[in-house]
C-alpha cells in the first residue's frame, strides 16, 4: 500500500507505533505542503525525499519512533535541532507545549517557517545558527529532538541543555547510524541504543 494522504499514512504507521498521539499528529499534518512540488506525488510514502540544499525531510516511520521514544507530554518545551523542510518541527509542535528549532541553511529555515505559519501553527520558534551549540537562552529543555546524525560522539552541549527527566532522541554513528536515547536523571545521563537509521550529517561551523 502507498499512502496517498495523511490520515493512511497514519494507518500504514499504525503496526509499528503504539504511540496514538503520535499517530494523531501524522494524520493531521500535510506532508505534501513539507516536499519540493516536484515530488508531492510521493508526499505519503514512507520514505525520505530530497528537500532543497542537497537535505531531505526523513522517513516518516523514523520520524514516528523518534516521537514515540521521547514520550512527549503537552507541557513540554523541546528543542528541535535540524529543521530542514519544518515537518518534524510542526509534529512535535501538536504534542508539545512550545518548539525551539534550529536550522544552519538560512533558505530552508524561511521556508520552513512560512510552511508552518501558513499551517497556522504558533507554537514554534525559529533560529537560523549552529545546531551544536544548542539554545542556551531557553535551555533547559524536557525533550531535545536531533536531526541529523552527530558522529560517534553523543552531542553533549545538548546533553547539557536537558531538564531533569528530560529525553533527547539522536541518531549517533558514522559509518553506522543507531537512534540514541539519552535520559537526565539529576547529574547523570544514561543512553540507549535503539535501531539502526541513515542521517544526514549534523554539520559544524558557521551555516549558508
Ligand atoms: N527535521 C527535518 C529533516 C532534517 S535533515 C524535516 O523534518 O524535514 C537535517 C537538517 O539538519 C538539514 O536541513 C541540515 O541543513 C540541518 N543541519 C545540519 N547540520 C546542522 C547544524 N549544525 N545546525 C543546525 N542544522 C543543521
Amino acid at each position: 500500500m502507498c499512502p496517498r494522504e495523511a490520515s493512511q499514512l497514519a494507518l500504514f504507521l499504525r503496526p509499528a507505533i503504539a504511540d496514538e498521539r503520535v499517530l494523531a499528529a501524522i494524520a493531521s499534518i500535510p506532508r505534501e505542503r513539507f516536499v519540493p512540488r516536484s515530488q508531492r506525488r510521493r508526499a505519503y510514502a514512507n520514505v525520505a525525499l530530497p528537500i532543497a540544499g542537497g537535505q531531505t525531510i526523513s522517513q516518516p516511520l523514523v520520524v514516528a519512533r523518534m516521537l514515540e521514544v521521547l514520550a512527549l507530554k503537552p507541557t513540554d518545551r523541546v528543542l528541535d535541532v535540524g529543521t530542514g523542510s519544518g515537518y518534524h518541527a510542526a509534529l512535535l509542535s501538536l504534542l508539545t507545549e512550545h518548539v525551539w528549532t534550529i536550522e544552519r541553511h538560512a533558505e530552508l529555515a524561511a521556508e520552513a517557517q512560512d510552511t508552518i505559519t501558513e499551517l497556522g501553527i504558533d507554537n514554534v520558534t525559529f533560529r537560523v545558527g549552529d545546531g551544536w551549540e544548542g539554545w542556551p537562552e531557553e535551555a533547559p529543555f524536557d525533550a531535545i529532538n536531533v536531526a541529523a546524525a552527530t558522529g560517534e560522539e553523543p552531542p553533549r552541549v545538548l546533553e547539557g541543555e536537558l531538564a531533569d527527566g528530560g529525553r533527547m532522541v539522536a541518531p549517533v554513528g558514522s559509518r553506522e547510524q543507531h537512534l540514541m536515547l539519552a535520559v537526565r536523571n539529576g547529574n547523570r545521563v544514561g543512553r540507549r541504543q535503539l535501531e539502526a537509521v541513515q542521517f544526514v550529517p549534523l554539520i559544524h561551523g558557521p551555516g549558508e
